[in-house]
C-alpha cells in the first residue's frame, strides 16, 4: 500500500484535520500523482457537512488536483513520471455503457466513482486532493499545459468543466444574452467562458461589492438582485441563466428574467429541493435544465482551450491549515474566486 497524508474530516460535526491513510499500489493501468495544489469546492463542504446525503468518513476532499505524475503502470501509454497532470471529480465508470461510450462518464450507467466521498468499484472508499498523493486509472488523469500557471489551473478541473459543459451543451455564444447566477467559483469560470464563447454576459449578484471585479473578468452588465429596479431593468430578457447558487433561492423570481423560451441551466446543488411556481415556467415556455461537471474528452478539450485562450481561475492560495476559515469565508461569499491549498504546507 502506498502510505498517504492529507486533511480528513472525521465526520459531519467536526473540523478537518491532519489524518494518514492509505491508497493502493500503483496497478498496470494507474498513474499516482504527487499532488502540488487543489482547489476549495463548495461541493468540498457540502460534502463534509452531509449537506445533500450522509458522506463516508473519513473523508478527505479535494477535486480540484493538480501536480506531478511520479510514477506510472506497465500499461500506461499516455503518462511519463515528471508530467504535469490533473484530476477532477471522477476516478472511475463502467468505460461500457452507452454514456461512458459517448465519452459522458459522469452519467455512466452504472454510476461513475467520485473522487472521494465515494466507494470505487472493489468496495474501497475514495479519498481526495486534499493530500499529498492519489492513485488513479490512467483514463481519469488529465493533461495540463505548462502554459498555465498550475495553481490557477486546479480549479478548471471543477469549477471549470461544470460551467464550460453546459455551455457548449446548449451552444450558447454570439447573439445570445447569457446571466450568470451567482459570482463565485462556478459562476466566475462560467463568466469567463461565456465571454470566451462571444455571448453578452450579465451577472446576477447578492453582493454590491463585486461589481468592478465582475466587469474585470470581463462581464458586460452586472445586476445587483437585490435592488427591485434592477431586477426589473432585465426581466424578461435572457436567453439562458447558469444557476450557480449553493443555497436556497427565489427561482420565480430568476425565472421571471428570462424571455420566452429560455432556459435556466442549474449547476448549483442547494441542500433543498427548489420551489418552482409552474406558472413560471408555462407563462413563457421555459425550460428548467441542470448539468453535472463534464466527460473526460470535454475535460481535456476545455483544459486545451484554456491553454490556447490563456483562460485560468482567480485564485487565494490557501495554507492548509487555514481550510476551516477559509469555509467560513467562502459561505459569506468572500472570496476571490477560488481558495486554493498549497500542497507545499501540509
Ligand atoms: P461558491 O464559490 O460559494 O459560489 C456560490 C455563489 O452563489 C456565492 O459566491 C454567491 O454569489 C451566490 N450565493 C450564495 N448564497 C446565495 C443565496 N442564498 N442566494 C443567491 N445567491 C447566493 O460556490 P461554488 O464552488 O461556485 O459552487 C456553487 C454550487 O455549485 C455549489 O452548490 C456546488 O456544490 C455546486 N457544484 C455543482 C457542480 C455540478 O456538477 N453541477 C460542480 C461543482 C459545484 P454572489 O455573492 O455573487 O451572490
Ligand atoms: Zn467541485
Amino acid at each position: 500500500m502506498i502510505q498517504a497524508k492529507g486533511y480528513a474530516a472525521q465526520n459531519a460535526e467536526t473540523d478537518l484535520a491532519p489524518w494518514d491513510f492509505e491508497h493502493r499500489e500503483v496497478g498496470p493501468h494507474n498513474v499516482q500523482l504527487e499532488i502540488l495544489y487543489c482547489g476549495v469546492c463548495h461541493s468540498d463542504l457540502h460534502q463534509i457537512k452531509n449537506d445533500w446525503f450522509p458522506g463516508v468518513f473519513p473523508m478527505v476532499p479535494g477535486h480540484e488536483i493538480v501536480g506531478k505524475v511520479i510514477k506510472v503502470g506497465d500499461h500506461v501509454k499516455k503518462f511519463k513520471k515528471g508530467d504535469l497532470a490533473g484530476v477532477g471529480c471522477m476516478v472511475d465508470s463502467c468505460q461500457t455503457c452507452e454514456n461512458c461510450k459517448e465519452g459522458l462518464e459522469q452519467y455512466c450507467l452504472e454510476g461513475s466513482t467520485q473522487t472521494y466521498n465515494n466507494k470505487g468499484r472493489d468496495g474501497v472508499p475514495t479519498y481526495g486532493g486534499y493530500s499529498n498523493t492519489i492513485v488513479v486509472r490512467e483514463e481519469f488523469v488529465l493533461h495540463i499545459s505548462d502554459k498555465l500557471p498550475l495553481a490557477a489551473t486546479a480549479p478548471l478541473l471543477c469549477a471549470g468543466i461544470t460551467t464550460y459543459s453546459p455551455l457548449r451543451h446548449w451552444k450558447v455564444g454570439k447573439g445570445h444574452k447569457l446571466a450568470v447566477l451567482g459570482l463565485g467559483g462556478l459562476g466566475h469560470m462560467g463568466v469567463k467562458f461565456g465571454v470566451a464563447f462571444g455571448a453578452e454576459v450579465t451577472v446576477l449578484s447578492t453582493s454590491a461589492s463585486k461589481e468592478a471585479a465582475a466587469k474585470d473578468l470581463g462581464a458586460h452588465h452586472f445586476v445587483v438582485t437585490s435592488d427591485p429596479a434592477q431586477i426589473e431593468a432585465v426581466r424578461g430578457s435572457f436567453d439562458f441563466i447558469l444557476d450557480t447558487v449553493s443555497a436556497e433561492h427565489d427561482m420565480d423570481m430568476y425565472l421571471s428574467l428570462l424571455r420566452t423560451s429560455g432556459t435556466q441551466i442549474c449547476v448549483g446543488v442547494p441542500s433543498q429541493p427548489y420551489a418552482i411556481q409552474p406558472f413560471s415556467l408555462l407563462g413563457g415556455r421555459k425550460s428548467i435544465a441542470g448539468s453535472g461537471i463534464g466527460g473526460i474528452p470535454e475535460t481535456q478539450e476545455m483544459l486545451d482551450f484554456c491553454a490556447e485562450h490563456n483562460i485560468v481561475s482567480d485564485i487565494e492560495m490557501i495554507d492548509i491549515k487555514d481550510i476551516t476559515a477559509s469555509y467560513a469565508r467562502m459561505l459569506k461569499g468572500d472570496v476571490r474566486y477560488r481558495f486554493v491549498i498549497d500542497m507545499a504546507t501540509l
